[in-house]
């Protein structure tokens, strides 16, 4: 009885550790970084090269991603590609807040991660003043192989079920940063089957 109100009050993270709930966790963990779904949520320019990623040539779908959600209730997985203005900091926090739980933010290129060459008034300088960021991917625009990397890093980051301890203590993104890798670069961390 304890065990199914520590699920209804906290989810699949109230199940208290053994050796019998180990394993279902690893299944959870396994399940959801193979199911994650992308929000729709293109900014600038750098959502040209999210696009690409997920056209017939990257095809995320590969990682069960293929489906951008236009809702965000039906979305666990945030990419914010391009600069954020002020007057759409807001949005981009509303749309986070309607996600489902739990939830991971991948920060793509350098004006979303620090407001980039657009060191201004209009320009937020970091996207984690507004949301939690778990992952940064680096470049002006990061390549499609950078952003699979990002990709590939949260998923086993998902797996291993470290990002929803981090959270829980401290409510903060994980904060990786990934290495840029050039278009048409073998992608360093994509493992296809299992890990
Ligand atoms: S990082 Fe470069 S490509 Fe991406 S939004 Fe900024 S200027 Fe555009």
């Amino acid at each position: 009885m304890n065990l199914i109100a520590d699920i209804r009050a906290d989810g699949f993270g109230g199940i208290p550790h053994n050796a019998i709930t180990a394993k279902l966790e690893d299944l959870i963990g396994w399940a959801r970084s193979r199911s994650s779904w992308p929000a729709s949520f293109g900014l600038a320019c750098c959502a040209i090269e999210m696009m690409a990623t997920g056209a017939a040539h990257y095809d995320i779908s590969r990682f069960g991603m293929e489906v951008f959600r236009a809702s965000p209730r039906q979305a666990d997985i945030m990419i914010v590609a391009g600069r954020v203005s002020q007057k759409m900091a807001p949005v981009l926090r509303q749309v986070y807040d309607q996600m489902m739980e739990p939830k991971w933010v991948i920060s793509m290129g350098v004006c979303a991660s620090s407001g980039g060459m657009f060191n201004n008034y209009a320009i937020v300088q970091g996207v984690d003043q507004v949301v939690p960021v778990d992952v940064y991917a680096p470049g002006c625009p990061p390549t499609p192989e950078t952003l699979i990397h990002a990709i590939e890093t949260l998923h086993q980051k998902i797996e291993d079920g470290e990002l929803l301890k981090r959270r829980a203590a401290s409510g903060a993104g994980a904060n990786l940063h990934v290495t840029e890798s050039p278009a048409g670069a073998q992608p360093m961390s994509v493992v296809l089957g299992p890990r």
